[in-house]
């Protein structure tokens, strides 16, 4: 066997690869995103449980200041009560007038920051719901993911022993090239050779459509040499459409499907 063709061989078995991973990396895929998106509900729900703590800490502290002032007035109100002269009284009364003022802000800022409160409890409670929703959308696709790998694990183990026995094959050097090739290109890494029109020696590579020179294509036929594309430099082979079209007597012309 030919060098180009125990690299289709490897071609092959990681196409495979591929192909069962990919299956598996959409369930992957899809359970990452339901993991991100009950994290992004929980950040949501930390962020609003330290606002509410903010806001019951505001009204406690107005509310306790608005009966410091309660008390306060109830003690002026004696005091008026008691006024010898009517200069006396009015200094009570503005006095009054003055902790009625500041009492009435207290009171309002407490009960706005109770109204905050009661908005973040709901919209907290909202969430809890979608939380719960996720929560369950994200077991079943961490089932799903699961069955997708027990699916595809006994196959998966029996490609990967086939690819080790076929790369063995392979020399070193020419191996770690492919497999550069591999990574990069997927798919790509190989393209067959188009034969457009045998009788004026016109052939394009399959993987990037741009013309491959004559020789290229000779040594492909003659022996099997290792020959990359000068275009996109991926590693040629002749499938059966390009063999029968090349064959002395063949289809003059022939695309591969
Ligand atoms: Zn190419």
């Amino acid at each position: 066997m030919d060098v180009t063709a125990k690299l289709l061989r490897v071609y092959h078995v990681d196409k495979q690869i591929r192909g069962l991973q990919s299956r598996l990396g959409t369930a992957e895929k899809f359970l990452q995103t339901q993991v991100k998106e009950l994290a992004l509900i929980d950040a949501r729900m930390a962020a609003l449980g330290s606002t509410l703590t903010q806001q019951t800490v505001i009204a406690a502290d107005q509310e306790g200041e608005t009966k410091r002032l309660d008390e306060r007035m109830a003690v002026i109100r004696g005091q008026m009560d008691k006024a010898q002269t009517n200069k006396e009284y009015q200094a009570f009364l503005t006095e009054l007038n003055t902790y009625k003022a500041q009492r009435d802000k207290f009171e309002t800022t407490a009960i706005e920051a109770l109204a905050k409160a009661e908005e973040i409890r709901k919209q907290l409670a909202d969430l809890e719901v979608l939380r719960a929703d996720r929560e369950k959308v994200r077991e079943h696709a961490a089932k799903e993911r699961e069955e997708r790998f027990k699916e595809i694990e006994g196959r998966l183990n029996e490609l990967k022993s086939e690819r080790a026995a076929c790369v063995a094959e392979v020399p070193s050097n020419v191996m770690s090239m492919f497999q550069r090739l591999l990574d990069l290109r997927g798919d790509l890494a190989m393209g067959t050779v188009e034969v457009i029109d045998r009788k004026r020696h016109e052939y394009n590579c399959s993987a990037c459509m741009m013309a491959i020179p004559i020789d290229a294509v000779s040594g492909l036929i003659s022996n099997g040499r290792l020959t990359r594309c000068s275009s996109c430099e991926c590693v040629l082979f002749l499938d059966e459409t390009a063999q029968a079209a090349l064959k002395p007597g063949g289809k003059k012309s022939a695309k591969s499907a």
